[in-house]
């Protein structure tokens, strides 16, 4: 569903993204993993046109969406730290690309109902996202970039500012979410064991390269280089 080709990057003259090449599948939670400064933030960027790329394309189903802006992408993202307006309540704020959309109300209604209750977040709807905790607020931010059916997820370490419990709630959540609904994500952590919990599918990032990729297991059990298999060790 989506296709990454030979995407390069680089702010000023440093390159921090060196021909970058993976498929993402209609389903598929794929894991772009590595350590601090490798370049995962950059790409999700790329991604959804946050950035320009430099040099490569981007393709969502078989349609090159390279040069497109952002909201015309049909590509969600869920950053570390929640993306809610402050002056709304938690269903309003579910509610505001949908009547952007100019659905109606009733439509807008049902809708926000179901988020909220796949999100488990029915009994703080009418609260305001300083009422809430870290992880309530995260919750309606995903529940927020559900809303508007996107094709293609992206979430940029959107549980690393989480205590550990809540941190696998909330993954288990998101794998629950992904099967349920075949949602299709591309997920940016540095933390091993999310990244195995979580993963169909991996890419493995370092200094802006990949060093591996291919499903979970065989990058973890098979590493293809003494690099990939280095640096899987470090990041334990
Ligand atoms: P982390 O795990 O810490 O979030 P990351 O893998 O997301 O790291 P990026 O944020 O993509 O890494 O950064 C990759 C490289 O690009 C780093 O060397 C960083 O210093 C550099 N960089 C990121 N943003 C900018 C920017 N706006 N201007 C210049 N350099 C940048
Ligand atoms: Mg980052």
């Amino acid at each position: 569903i989506l296709e990454i080709n030979q995407v390069s990057q680089s702010y000023d003259q440093h390159s921090v993204l060196d021909h970058i090449t993976f498929g993402v599948e209609k389903g598929q939670l794929l894991t772009v993993f590595g350590p601090s400064g490798s370049g995962k933030s950059t790409l999700l960027k790329s991604i959804t046109g946050l950035l320009e790329v430099d040099k490569g394309s981007i393709l969502l189903n078989g349609k090159d969406i390279t040069d497109q802006k952002p909201h015309e992408r049909g590509i969600a993202y869920v950053f570390q730290s929640p993306l809610l307006f402050p002056h709304l309540t938690v269903k309003k704020n579910i509610a505001f690309g949908l009547e952007v959309k100019k659905l109606n109300k009733k439509e807008i209604d049902m809708k926000v109902n179901t988020l909220l209750g796949l999100l488990k977040i029915e009994d703080i709807k009418d609260h305001y996202p300083n009422q809430i905790s870290g992880g309530q607020q995260q919750r309606a931010s995903i529940a927020r970039a559900l809303a508007v059916d996107p094709a293609v997820i992206l979430m940029d370490e959107p549980f690393s500012a989480l205590d550990s419990a809540l941190r696998t709630k909330m993954g288990e959540l998101i794998k629950s979410l992904q099967k349920k609904l075949g949602l299709t994500i591309v997920f940016v952590t540095h933390d091993l064991n999310e990244c195995l919990y979580l993963s169909d599918e991996i890419v493995l990032l370092n200094h802006g390269k990949i060093v591996d990729q291919g499903a979970t297991h065989d990058v973890y059990y098979h590493p293809k280089t003494i690099e990939s298999a280095k640096l899987m060790g470090e990041m334990n």
